[in-house]
């Protein structure tokens, strides 16, 4: 099972999914870089995100807040004092870990671990001109800050009214202390999250704390995650964040055990009451129905979309006679069709193909084009890049207008009319 992680990253490499970062300086660990295809797929999960969390509902909005930020915010936020991990030290070999995650001995040497010691993940950045009062800050460690520290300025510029949430999707940034697991531990990464204000009352936090985690476990569902490989996971009293009320992940059967992809958090009025207390603003809400001022919960949910595109990847992967093939579901698909004409050499083929690839283009439905060796090469490698559909331009299309479709999951091939195309994809793609 686990070289199922080796498969992934090599044909992540070798197709232009996802490479190691800086590569040919020998790379860096606990960075990554997407190439073509992984751009396209990691694009198409967070617009999906966009689309489920904001553009369909009445009461979220977006925000794309900075990555730096006044350093004040993580004192506020409790991350200059406690974003630690224990780290442990081999005393033979001094390798590094971090202690909740090893066994009794060093997995590298044997060696005898020292006591573990509190490990700062925040990374450090200096801003600023002038040679000795650069002032000190950080690269956010989580994307939620951005969100609580605008509450007053979105309540002011909107409508909103509780319950609302705010949405956004960014870079952060950890100092990982093991980084790991091709994409799945990573020093940056991204995250998409929505900071969910309700009001300061328990019902309606269990209330909205059971919804989110329906809606989110739904999401994955909606997008092809198979339900088996996946599960929640309650986090006890004692390994909740600081903040937290209730905290529970979702998880995924990955070769390297059940691991967490996505968190959803009751963080309570801690936020809010951080900020307001460190930045001396009032961020609290006046309720206009019962006439009172109060200070919101947040329910929160936190996705990483590296995790998720690693999951989606590794769920889709399927080795099938001598194809191998990613049954991505065809919204995160890199490409939904490749089209290709049957030989590259026929002036009256390749045109015909190529103006159909102009006429699915035009539509908006990604298209790839492949002119090079035979057609069964042809699909396979679209199956390897989870291509859903690929049409071929043959002889017969010149007399009768009709091409082969051949379909990705099934390899079944049907014909279908040239005009009937572009409406054909964008059904199946609704
Ligand atoms: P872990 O216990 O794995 O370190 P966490 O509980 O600290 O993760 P959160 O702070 O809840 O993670 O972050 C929310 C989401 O951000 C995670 O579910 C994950 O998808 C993503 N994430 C967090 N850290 C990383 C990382 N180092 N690399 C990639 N994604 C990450």
């Amino acid at each position: 099972m686990a070289d199922l992680m080796e498969k992934i990253t090599s044909l992540a490499k070798r197709r232009g999914f996802i490479y190691p970062g800086s590569e040919i300086y020998g790379g860096i660990g606990g960075f990554y870089d997407y190439g073509p295809l992984g751009t396209e797929l990691k694009y198409n999960i967070k617009n999906q995100w966009w689309k489920f969390m904001v553009r369909q509902r009445d009461n979220v909005v977006g925000l794309d807040a900075a990555i730096i930020m006044n350093p004040d915010v993580w004192k506020a936020s409790g991350h200059v004092d406690h974003f630690t991990d224990p780290l442990v030290e081999c005393k033979n070999c001094h390798l590094r870990f971090r202690a909740d995650k090893v066994g009794k001995e060093c997995s590298e040497c044997g060696g005898e671990f020292t006591e573990a010691k509190n490990f700062n993940i925040l990374v450090e950045t200096y801003v600023g001109v002038v040679e000795g009062a650069k002032r000190k800050t950080y690269l956010r460690g989580e994307i939620t800050q951005g969100v609580h520290v605008n509450f007053q300025n979105v309540l002011s510029s909107t409508r909103l009214k509780i319950p609302f949430g705010v949405a956004q999707i960014g870079k952060a940034f950890r100092n990982e202390i093991t980084p790991g697991n091709f994409i799945y531990r990573m020093r940056e990464f991204e995250q998409m999250e929505l900071q969910y204000y309700i009001k300061p009352d328990e019902p309606e936090g269990q209330k909205w704390f059971s919804y989110w985690k329906e809606q989110r476990w739904n999401w994955y569902v909606s997008l092809g995650l198979n339900k088996q490989n996946m599960r929640f996971r309650d986090h006890a009293p004692q390994e909740r964040a600081h903040y937290a009320q209730a905290a529970t992940d979702i998880e995924y059967n990955a070769p390297f055990g059940w691991n967490e992809f996505e968190g959803i958090h009751h963080r309570g009025d801690w936020d809010l009451s951080q900020h307001s207390k460190f930045s001396g603003k009032d961020l609290s809400y006046f309720d206009e129905a019962t006439k009172t001022r109060f200070t919101p919960w947040v329910i929160e949910t936190s996705a990483g979309a590296d995790r998720a595109t690693l999951f989606f990847l590794l769920d889709a992967y399927f080795e099938d006679g001598k194809r191998v093939v990613l049954k991505l579901h065809p919204k995160l698909a890199p490409y939904k069709v490749a089209v290709f004409p049957l030989v590259a050499n026929k002036t009256e083929l390749v045109t015909k193909a190529r103006s159909i690839f102009e006429q699915l283009r035009s539509l908006d439905i990604v298209t790839a084009w492949d002119d090079r060796g035979n057609i069964g090469k042809r699909y396979l490698a679209q199956d390897e890049v989870g291509t859903p559909w690929c049409v071929t331009i043959d002889y017969d299309t010149l007399t009768d207008d009709t091409v082969t479709v051949r379909d990705r999951d099934t390899t079944k091939q049907e014909r279908i009319n040239i005009g009937k195309l572009g409406e054909y994809f964008q059904h199946k793609l609704a």
